[in-house]
């Protein structure tokens, strides 16, 4: 028997997939706390920009104390907390558990009375940041709660990584948390409940470069000169950099993975532009700032190295800054975590998951580059960032019962080998 009377489930497992079973029951039986969570996770705003999550972690915080569990503080900056709670022992399989705390701004056309009320009508929860990602994040708590009642010390540790900045690239987030943290640097696999939908198991992330072009020119009077400037530069620029979506790659390998169409492409947009002091001055100096996404196959190297060679061709007066980058990063079908995320979604829902390419950036790209295999796999986000975001309760049920089984099959060492040998 563990503390509060449940019996402990994590010492007795007689058969392989027994306490994937037992956990996703567990889970189950707890849907009505795990609404409840979503609930009350989006009345706590945390939009990055700005990317305060001290309300936000505080309530964490206190979920994880009411559980029993003990936080780890990591910080860069006091305003973007990130909090590890570790269920179990050091030793044996240790899965990370990690999920983001900011979220998209609130859209204007939402009323934040509206946004930030969580309302939970005809199967659906709606609320600013519900699929991005508070029910992955209710999921995790629910999660903790039940482990730390399971006894699973005898088994191994389940690592619970509540992230901030993750919405601005992570390296206040995730990547200061890996810098620090030896439990979650030693992680065997990470699953994160992000926004994807049941029938997608993100396995992979595209790379992807943020930069600065700044353009110069001699200042004069419009009355003077026609057609030039530093913001007819920029312009040139922009044009140039846009033919980067031919780019062509080395053929990437990528198993049972699935590539969108956008997932194969280089994608460019110009972000921010700034410049120019006055209509009747012909501006001296503009910027711009780019986000270019390349897909697996292709190096950050080449892709600045493309940059420059056509910023060098484009007969301006050009300077390149590069604000973050990252590249592709790939944990393959076969890894235990991604296989046991697709063997539990046909287990709950009847239905095949897919591993995918992810378009967009996740906090899992971080934990691939530290060698982690990685997973991930939340509900869908309907009106994704949008007026009236949406998950579908049953959904949510979903991906909580195949969070448990993951850990389950992961924590009891046989069906790690079971998923392995299929
Ligand atoms: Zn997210």
């Amino acid at each position: 028997m563990s503390r509060d009377g449940h019996p402990a489930i994590g010492a007795s497992v007689a058969r392989p997939g027994e306490l994937a079973e037992r956990l996703r029951a567990r889970v189950l039986d707890e849907r009505r706390s795990l609404v409840a969570l979503c609930h009350e996770m989006v009345a706590i705003p945390s939009p990055n920009p700005p990317g305060d999550t001290t309300a936000f972690s505080a309530y964490v915080t206190k979920q994880l104390k009411a559980a029993g569990l003990a936080t780890t503080v990591h910080a860069r900056d006091p305003r973007k907390p990130n909090i590890v709670s570790i269920v179990g022992r050091p030793d044996g399989p240790r899965i990370v558990l990690c999920g983001h705390m900011d979220t998209f701004p609130r859209p204007d056309a939402w009323a934040p009375e509206d946004a930030y009320r969580a309302r939970v009508e005809d199967g659906r929860i709606y609320g600013t940041g519900v699929g991005d990602m508070r029910a992955g994040l209710a999921i995790m708590l629910t999660l903790a709660k039940v482990l730390a009642r399971a006894d699973i010390a005898a088994l191994g540790s389940v690592v619970l990584v509540f992230t901030s900045d993750e919405e601005s690239g992570g390296a206040l987030g995730a990547e200061l948390v890996l810098q620090e943290s030896d439990a979650v640097r030693g992680a065997d696999a990470c699953l994160i409940g992000d926004q994807s939908g049941v029938a997608e198991v993100g396995a992979a992330e595209k790379g992807f470069c943020w930069l600065r072009v700044r353009t110069t020119a001699e200042q004069g009077h419009a009355a003077y000169r026609a057609g030039s400037g530093a913001i007819v530069a920029l312009a040139e620029v922009a044009r140039a950099l846009a033919d980067l979506v031919d780019l062509q790659r080395a053929p990437p390998e990528l198993g049972a993975i699935r590539e969108s169409d956008i997932a194969r492409r280089v994608t460019v947009n110009v972000g921010r532009v700034s410049g120019g002091r006055a209509p009747n001055l012909v501006a001296s100096s503009a910027a711009a700032e780019l986000d270019v996404r390349f897909p697996v196959g292709m190096t950050v190297d080449e892709v600045l190295a493309a940059v420059r060679s056509r910023l060098a061709t484009a007969d301006v007066q050009a300077s390149l800054e590069v604000i973050r980058t990252s590249e592709p990063a790939v944990t393959a079908a076969e890894e235990p975590v991604v296989a046991a995320c697709v063997e539990h979604v046909r287990r709950v829902t009847g239905s095949e998951a897919q591993p995918v390419v992810r378009v967009g950036a996740s906090d899992g790209r971080l934990f691939r580059h530290y060698g982690i295999p990685t997973a991930v796999c939340g509900p869908t986000p309907h009106n994704f960032a949008g007026v009236d975001e949406f998950v579908e309760v049953r959904e949510l049920l979903e991906v909580a019962q195949v969070h448990a089984g993951v850990v389950g099959d992961l924590l009891e060492g046989s069906g790690v080998q079971r998923v392995r040998a299929r």
